[in-house]
């Protein structure tokens, strides 16, 4: 039994626990093998902020040291990227906000207790041991606030929350080569209240923050004395973005609400409801086939589709471009992704939107040994190259890429900072789409497996795309732990039910 109890031990440490709890400890005791920086760079710093005087750092590798990678971003691509690099070459250090990495596809899941929280975040540690085994390997739980190219550093502060909250530390980090893999931001396209009393769904306390919302106005509109009016709009669930996150997130709620508030909140079923707002077609990645396909189950299962551009957003209604008014209990924002502001102030190379800028073998040029992959990066206009969509098997294949050409740059002794200017960098990065596929609840979902709308290939809907679906990104969990956790939870579901504790 054991191996039983491990689990239960790992299973019952709760992500944001684990998050603040390291921040100091691990932090500050990593501090102690630092240098002390005695003076600041000359900065042809890349960031408007200006550091402090004096701050500690890693310093830059001595000849009798690993050179070392920094990675900034735990997501998709940096993970992928950590995951491969050969760290017999390297030292690895990685510097976030987060101490895990998301999975993603199955995030909207979690937001109505179909899964756990902690079946989609995957420790850093697991994904890349050396972080947690080797003496010069790290992860700082931070955010990079400004990059300086000419001097190989990075400048960072800590980043904590809640009541653990400490003022931030600066420190900077020397780097050998530098991976950016920053991810990018949800957009409003400015639009007013939208930051403000929308929820996006990127992050895992953004699901939580659903869960609980959801949950809260469940109850909420159960207690006596509550108005029509007002129990309408607390069970009024409204979704805007009718991408494939969108999509997907309406599909689980509807399942939510026919499965498991119709048996457990019977006084208030008739009040709940899911609209769907979209300035123009639902899931416009996919053919038109699918796309009817989708609508046509969406509505089945209760889901209003709203044809509509939002102009305002206030606390407990959003206006329409029309003039119309929608009120709302729950509102989340699925509008797409654009580089964050701080992705849009680095002083590098840009590609058309705002990305950094990157050539056929993911470096930025113009600057030495700093490279760029995932959602914040995009190919530059002379590559002749298309901007590559802003999805997870993207991130992924250029974190592999680039980990097997690092590796193979610093076998070859290039991997000391400002050694490979005249390497031959071998096969330039190709992108294969492998297709998309997306859930719309009711087990059913549609699968597009062609690389394009036109190509020729396999695309259907139902049931078997469904299973396909399940099967498929049940395979990509990345750690056996976590597909035991997503499966158990599956079956926990089909079995009881979603867990509707408020916790
Ligand atoms: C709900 C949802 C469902 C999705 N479903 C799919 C799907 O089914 N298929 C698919 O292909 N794609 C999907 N995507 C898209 C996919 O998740 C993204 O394309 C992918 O996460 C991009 O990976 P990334 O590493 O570039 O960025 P991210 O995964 O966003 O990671 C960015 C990292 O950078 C960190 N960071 C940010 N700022 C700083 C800073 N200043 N300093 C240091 N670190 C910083 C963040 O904390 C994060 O760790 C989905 C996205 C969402 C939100």
């Amino acid at each position: 039994m054991f191996w039983l109890r491990g689990l239960i031990r790992i299973s019952t440490s709760s992500i944001h626990k684990t998050t603040t709890i390291n921040t100091k400890s691990y932090l500050f005791t990593s501090l102690s093998h630092f240098t002390t920086a005695t003076s600041t760079s000359t900065s042809t710093s890349t960031s408007p902020t200006k550091p402090p005087e004096k701050y500690a750092g890693l310093g830059p590798t001595k000849s009798d040291e690993k050179p070392r990678v920094v990675v900034l971003g735990t997501g998709w691509a940096g993970c992928r990227l950590m995951k491969g690099i050969d760290t017999s070459i390297y030292d690895v250090v990685c510097v976030s906000p987060r101490n895990h990495m998301v999975f993603t596809p199955l995030l909207a899941s979690t937001c109505v207790g179909t899964l756990e929280f902690r079946s989609v975040a995957e420790p850093i540690g697991r994904i890349q041991p050396a972080i947690s085994r080797e003496p010069n390997s790290y992860f700082f739980l931070a955010k990079c606030t400004s990059i300086d190219t000419n001097t190989h550093q990075v400048h960072c502060e800590t980043v904590t929350d809640g009541v653990d909250a400490v003022d931030p530390w600066k420190f900077k980090v020397s780097y050998d080569k530098l991976v950016i893999a920053l991810g990018s931001e949800p957009t409003t396209f400015g639009i007013h209240g939208v930051k403000e009393h929308a929820i996006f769904l990127r992050e895992v306390y953004h699901a939580q923050e659903i869960r609980r919302k959801l949950l809260l106005n469940l109850m909420l509109s159960d207690v006596p004395g509550i108005s029509e009016e007002e129990k309408s709009r607390l069970l009024h669930c409204v979704v805007v973005g009718g991408g494939p996150t969108g999509v997907e997130f309406s599909g689980e709620l509807s399942d939510f609400i026919t499965k498991d508030v119709h048996q457990r909140y019977a006084h208030v079923k008739n009040y709940i409801h899911v609209t769907l707002i979209e300035a123009n077609e639902i899931l416009s990645s996919f053919d038109d086939r699918l796309r009817r396909y989708a609508s046509k189950q969406l509505t089945k299962s209760g889901v209003r589709l709203v044809r509509g551009i939002v102009k305002d957003v206030e606390p407990q209604k959003l206006i329409l471009n029309d003039g119309s008014e929608v009120p709302y209990g729950l509102l989340v924002w699925s509008t797409g992704v654009g580089p964050s502001p701080f992705v849009k102030s680095l002083d590098l190379p840009k590609a058309k939107g705002g990305r950094i800028g990157i050539d056929e073998w993911l470096r930025v040029p113009s600057v030495q040994d700093v490279f760029a992959i995932g959602d914040c990066s995009g190919f530059l206009e002379s590559t002749g190259k298309p901007i590559l969509p802003a999805l997870a098997q993207v991130a992924e294949r250029q974190g592999k890429y680039l980990a097997n050409h690092l590796n193979k740059i610093g076998k070859a002794g290039g991997a000391r900072a400002n050694s490979a200017k005249d390497m031959d960098f071998g096969e330039q990065f190709v992108y294969k789409h492998l297709g998309s596929m997306a859930t719309i609840g009711r087990y059913k979902a549609l699968v597009d497996l062609r690389q394009s709308k036109d190509a020729k290939g396999l695309s259907m809907a139902g049931f078997t795309s469904w299973f396909i679906w399940r099967s498929a990104y049940l395979t990509r969990v990345i750690s056996w732990r976590n597909r035991f956790y997503v499966a158990i939870n599956w079956l926990t579901t089909f079995v009881f039910g979603r867990d509707i504790s408020r916790i």
